[in-house]
C-alpha cells in the first residue's frame, strides 16, 4: 500500500472484534496482578456490558525496577477468567519467543507503542496469526507519523496477518498537562487512508481518569471504531497506571454515556 496515495486495503473487519455499525469497547486493568484482582476487574467489565477484557502479562515499563508483569502466570489467569466469564482477552506481546504462548491464552494480541517499529516482531506476529481467529491491536508509536504507523501495519498484513486494528494512544508533544496528546486527527486521517479499523486508547493518552470519558466521547465523533480503556476494581491499589484507571462505577456508566454519541454516528456500543 502506498499510504501517500491513500490506497486502501481490503480488510474491513477483525473476526468479531470490530463489526460494521458497532463501536467496540475493550476495558480492563493495565496489568494482570493476581487471580483475585483480574477476576474482580473482568467481572466488572462483563457487568458493564462489554465482551473484551484487556490486561497485560508482559509490561513494557519505562523503568526496569517497576513491576514487569506476571508473564505466563498472568496469561493463564487471563484465559481461565475469560473462559469462566465468556470474555475475550487482549494482551501485549513484547518478545517473538512468546507469541505462541500468548496466542494460546488470548484472542487479540497487542503490539505496544514502544514496539511499533520492531519490524521483526511485526513480521513474526503477522505470520503467527495468519489463517487463525486471532487479531492484532497495533498501537501507534509515541513519535510515529501516521504513515509510519500504517506501514508498520503493513508489516503484519504482508506477513499474512490481515486482522489488524490500529490504535491511537497519544503522541509525545510539548504539552505537560496530559501524559501524551491524543491525536484524534490521526484517527480520521488513518481511516481515510486505509480500511483497517481504528480504535482509541484515551487512558494512556490522558494519563488521568477525569479525561477518559470526555475523550472517549470525542473518539466516537472522530469516526473511531472503538476504544481500549483501563479500568480496575480498586484503582488506588493498581500496581501500574493507577491514576488513569476508571473505577467500576465509571465503567458501569460508560456504555449508556457513549450510546447517544454512537447513535449520532449510526453505531451501537458493544
Ligand atoms: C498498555 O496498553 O498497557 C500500554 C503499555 O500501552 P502503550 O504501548 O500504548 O503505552
Ligand atoms: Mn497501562
Amino acid at each position: 500500500m502506498d499510504v501517500s496515495q491513500g490506497v486502501k486495503t481490503d480488510v474491513k473487519t477483525n473476526n468479531g472484534m470490530i463489526q460494521p455499525g458497532s463501536f467496540r469497547v475493550v476495558a480492563g486493568p493495565c496489568t494482570i496482578e493476581s487471580y483475585d484482582q483480574f477476576v474482580a476487574s473482568a467481572t466488572a467489565v462483563k457487568q458493564a456490558g462489554f465482551e473484551y477484557v484487556r490486561g497485560g502479562a508482559f509490561k513494557p515499563r519505562t523503568s526496569p525496577y517497576s513491576f514487569q508483569g506476571l508473564g505466563e502466570e498472568g496469561l493463564k489467569i487471563m484465559s481461565e477468567v475469560c473462559g469462566d466469564l465468556g470474555l475475550k482477552g487482549v494482551t501485549e506481546v513484547m518478545d517473538p519467543y512468546d507469541i505462541e504462548m500468548v496466542m494460546e491464552h488470548a484472542q487479540i494480541i497487542q503490539i505496544g507503542a514502544r514496539n511499533m517499529a520492531n519490524f521483526s516482531l511485526l513480521k513474526r506476529v503477522g505470520a503467527a496469526i495468519a489463517g487463525t481467529d486471532h487479531g492484532v491491536v497495533l498501537k501507534r508509536g509515541l513519535s510515529a507519523t501516521v504513515e509510519e504507523w500504517l506501514l508498520a501495519a503493513e508489516y503484519v498484513t504482508a506477513a499474512g496477518g490481515d486482522n489488524v486494528v490500529l490504535c491511537e494512544r497519544g503522541i509525545r508533544t510539548f504539552e505537560t498537562s496530559t501524559r501524551f496528546t491524543l491525536d484524534l486527527s490521526a484517527v480520521i486521517v488513518a481511516k481515510r487512508l486505509t480500511d483497517l479499523p481504528v480504535i482509541v486508547d484515551p487512558s494512556h493518552a490522558a494519563g488521568r481518569r477525569d479525561l477518559v470519558i470526555p475523550l472517549s466521547k470525542a473518539s466516537v465523533a472522530a469516526e473511531a471504531d472503538g476504544l481500549i480503556v483501563e479500568s480496575h476494581h480498586d484503582p488506588q491499589e493498581a500496581l501500574c497506571d493507577a491514576e488513569q484507571a476508571l473505577p467500576v462505577e465509571a465503567l458501569f456508566g460508560l456504555k449508556d454515556g457513549l450510546q447517544p454519541f454512537a447513535t449520532a454516528m449510526g453505531r451501537e456500543v458493544i
